[in-house]
C-alpha cells in the first residue's frame, strides 16, 4: 500500500486509504493486511495475543454485545445469551435449519417458517446479519487500534457453497458494521492467493482446497486460468470439524474415568472443563506423543495413537467428500496440480497425511491454516486498492444483462454473478415479412419487464436481406472482457450481416442502486411473474392472429367455407380476449383458434409460417 501524498490545501500527509481482508469464520474470524514495508500479507494481532477472534457474541443484561475471547466464557455460563456459529444462520429461513436446531443452545425463532431466521436474547431479536455485524465491528475496532488509522474498505470471504442470499447477507452485515465491502470472495480462492497460486496470469492450474475448521468441512476443486478462479465443484459437511475431535476425547475420558452421562449432563461446569482440556489435548498431540493433565484430582491422559484411532472415522468422511468433489468436477486425482490446506483442524498430522496420501502429493501447509483465508483476502484487497496493477481483477457481473424481446420483456443472456470475462449468445428471428432492420436494446436488471430495468444501449442491425417472418437467424452475443466492458454483437447468420457496440455496464450504477434493483426484483417477483405470463400470452395471441390472417390470405382457395367461417369467429374472440387482463382466457382462445386451423394448416403446410409461429421474436 502506502502511496503517500501531500494535501495541498491542508499541507498534511495523506496516505492512500487502507483496504483490509476479513475472514468471517464460523468458529474464528480475523483481519489481515499487506504490510507496508515487507509487502507481505500479515494477520493483525495485539502484541502477544492470537490473531483469531472467536466468532462468539455475548449479550449482557443491558444488551451490550461483547465479542471474541471475552464472550467465550459465557458459552456454558449463560448459553441463552451467548451466540456462536451465527454464520450458519446467514441467509437462512427456519425451514433451512430446523433439522439441526438441537445444535443451537440459544433461541432461534420458529414462528414464521418461511422468513429469515432471527435469534432471541431476552426480549430482543437479532437477525444473523446483525449478529455478524457485531463481529465485523469488533474486527474493525481491533484493526483501527492496531493500525492507528480508520479502516473502512474491506474484502470479506465466504465459503464457495454460499448462495446469493448468503453472500448478500454477508455484504449487508459489512454495511451494517459501517464497512464498505469492496468485494465478497470465495474462501478457497483466497487461500490459493495466499500461496501465490493464480497470481501469475499465464498460469493454468487445477487445485483442491481442503478446509477443515471448527464445525464445518468443505473441499473445493478450482481451475485457474488467465487469473480467473473458477470453482468447479465443492463438497463437504457443515456439521463436521474440530469440535467433533474434542467431543470424542471427552467421550473417551468419560468412559475411562467413569464419569456418568447424567453427571456430565447436569454438571455443566464439569462438562465445560473437560471440553477445554480435550481441545488442549488435541492441540498438544499435534506436536507430541502424549497428553497428561490433572483434572479435579484425576490424571487424564491420552496418547497420539488413541487420538488418531478416535478421529479416523471423521477423517475418512472428509476423504469421501474429496472423492465426490473430484467426481462432480470430472477431474482425476492426477490432474490436481496443488492441494491447499485450510482451517485450524488441518494442524492435526493425521489429517495432513491422509489428505496428502489421498491426492498423492505434498500439500501446501506452510502458512498458518487458520490465517490463510484472511491473508488471501488481504492480497485481494491490495489488488482492489490499486496497489498491485499487474494482477487482473476477479469480478462478477452485479446485475443480469439481457435484451428486450417482444412485449417489452427482458430476455436475460447473462445472469447476475456471471464471471468476468464471460460470453453468452442466443438466436432470435423477425416478426414481420420482409423486415430488414432489427432493434437491439440492451438492459441491466432483475425485473421481467425492461421498463423496470436500466437501459444500457440500443442499436439497429440493418440491411438484413428481406425474408419471410421467422426465417432470419439473428444471433445476439454478449462478451464481457476482463475490464468489465460489455460488447454486444448482432449477426444475421444466413447473410452474415453484423453490427457491434461497446457498452460499459459496471460503472453506471452505485452499490446502493444495484442493491435497490435487487431488492425491487425480490419485492416484485410475484407481480413480475404474472405480468410476464400475461405479456407472453398476448404476444403469442397477436402473433397467431397475424400469421393466421396471412395464411388465410395466401391459401383462401384451399379452405372450405366452414373452415373460413370458424376461423374468422375464433379470431374475433381471441382479438377480444387480448383486450382483457386475463392470461388464461387468452390461452384458451389461442388453443381454440389453433384447434380450428391445425387440420387445414397441416394440409397445406408452409414452412415459413410454421417457423414464424415458433421461437422468440424481437
Ligand atoms: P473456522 O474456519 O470454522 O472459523 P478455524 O479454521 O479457526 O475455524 O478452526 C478452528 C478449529 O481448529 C478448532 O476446532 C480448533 O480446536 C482447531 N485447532 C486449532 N489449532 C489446532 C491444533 N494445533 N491442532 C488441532 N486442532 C487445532
Ligand atoms: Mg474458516
Amino acid at each position: 500500500m502506502s502511496k503517500i501524498s501531500i494535501n495541498i490545501a491542508t499541507g498534511s500527509l495523506q496516505q492512500a486509504e487502507i483496504v483490509v481482508g476479513i475472514d468471517l469464520g464460523t468458529t474464528n474470524s480475523l483481519i489481515a493486511v499487506i504490510h507496508p514495508e515487507s509487502k507481505q500479507a500479515v494477520a493483525l494481532k495485539e502484541h502477544d495475543s492470537s490473531s483469531l477472534v472467536p466468532s462468539v457474541i455475548y449479550f449482557d443484561e443491558l444488551n451490550n454485545a461483547i465479542v471474541g475471547d471475552n464472550a467465550k466464557q459465557f458459552l456454558e455460563k449463560t448459553p441463552e445469551r451467548t451466540i456462536f456459529s451465527s454464520k450458519r444462520l446467514m441467509g437462512k429461513s427456519y425451514n433451512d435449519i430446523k433439522e439441526n436446531e438441537f445444535f443451537f443452545s440459544y433461541k432461534v425463532i420458529d414462528d414464521d417458517t418461511d422468513r429469515l431466521v432471527k435469534v432471541q436474547v431476552g426480549d430482543k431479536f437479532y437477525s444473523p446479519v446483525e449478529l455478524s455485524s457485531y463481529i465485523l465491528k469488533e474486527l474493525k475496532a481491533r484493526a483501527e487500534h492496531i493500525l492507528k488509522t480508520s479502516v473502512n474498505k474491506v474484502v470479506i470471504t465466504v465459503p464457495a457453497y454460499f448462495n446469493d442470499a448468503q453472500r448478500q447477507a454477508t455484504r449487508d452485515a459489512g454495511k451494517l458494521a459501517g464497512l464498505d465491502v469492496l468485494r465478497i470472495i470465495n474462501e478457497p480462492t483466497a487461500a490459493s492467493l495466499a500461496y501465490g497460486i493464480g497470481i501469475n496470469q499465464t498460469e493454468e492450474k487445477t487445485i483442491a482446497v481442503y478446509d477443515l475448521g471448527g464445525g464445518t468441512f468443505d473441499v473445493s476443486i478450482l481451475t485457474i486460468s488467465n487469473g480467473i478462479f473458477e470453482v468447479l465443484s465443492t463438497h463437504g459437511n457443515t456439521y463436521l470439524g474440530g469440535d467433533d475431535f474434542d467431543k470424542v476425547i471427552v467421550d473417551y475420558w468419560s468412559k475411562e474415568f467413569n464419569f456418568s452421562k447424567d453427571e456430565l449432563q447436569q454438571n455443566k461446569q464439569l462438562m465445560q472443563g473437560l471440553r477445554i482440556k480435550a481441545e488442549e489435548a488435541k492441540k498438544h498431540l499435534s506436536h507430541n506423543a502424549e497428553y497428561r493433565t490433572n483434572f479435579n484430582g484425576d490424571i487424564l491422559t491420552i496418547n497420539k495413537d488413541k487420538f488418531e484411532q478416535l478421529i479416523q472415522p471423521f477423517v475418512n468422511k472428509t476423504l469421501d467428500s474429496c472423492k465426490q468433489a473430484l467426481k462432480d468436477s470430472n477431474i482425476t486425482i492426477n490432474e490436481i496440480d496443488e492441494v491447499v490446506m485450510v482451517g485450524g483442524s488441518t494442524r492435526v498430522p493425521l489429517v495432513t497425511n491422509a489428505v496428502s496420501n489421498f491426492f498423492n502429493k505434498k500439500v501446501n501447509n506452510t502458512l498458518n491454516p487458520d490465517e490463510v483465508v484472511a491473508l488471501g483476502a488481504a492480497i485481494q484487497a491490495d489488488i482492489l486498492a490499486g496497489n498491485n496493477k499487474e494482477i487482473l481483477l476477479l469480478d462478477i457481473t452485479p446485475l443480469s444483462l439481457g435484451i428486450e424481446t417482444m412485449g417489452g420483456l427482458m430476455d436475460v443472456l447473462m445472469p447476475r454473478n456471471s464471471k468476468i470475462p464471460s460470453k453468452a449468445a442466443r438466436q432470435y428471428t423477425t416478426s414481420k415479412d420482409g423486415q430488414i432492420n432489427m432493434r437491439i436494446s440492451v438492459y441491466q436488471g432483475e425485473r421481467d419487464l425492461v421498463k423496470d430495468n436500466r437501459k444500457l444501449a440500443e442499436f439497429n442491425l440493418t440491411n438484413i436481406p428481406a425474408m419471410p417472418a421467422g426465417l432470419p437467424k439473428v444471433e445476439v452475443s454478449f462478451l464481457i472482457d476482463a475490464d468489465g466492458i460489455l460488447k454486444v454483437k448482432a449477426k444475421e447468420l444466413r447473410s452474415g450481416v453484423e453490427q457491434t457496440i461497446d457498452v460499459k455496464p459496471q460503472y453506471g450504477l452505485t452499490d446502493d442502486e444495484v442493491e435497490k434493483m435487487l431488492m425491487d426484483s425480490i419485492t416484485h417477483a410475484k407481480d413480475d411473474i404474472a405480468i410476464r405470463a400475461l405479456t407472453e400470452a398476448r404476444t403469442e395471441g397477436e402473433q397467431l392472429l397475424e400469421t393466421t390472417e396471412k395464411f388465410i390470405g395466401k391459401n383462401a382457395a384451399q379452405l372450405s367455407q366452414d373452415e373460413m367461417l370458424a376461423t374468422a369467429q375464433a379470431m374475433q374472440t381471441l382479438q377480444l380476449a387480448l383486450t382483457m387482463n386475463d392470461k388464461n382466457l387468452i390461452q384458451t382462445k389461442i388453443e381454440e383458434l389453433n384447434e380450428i386451423s391445425r387440420p387445414y394448416a397441416e394440409r397445406i403446410m408452409d414452412n415459413a409460417v410454421s417457423s414464424a409461429m415458433k421461437g422468440k421474436v424481437i
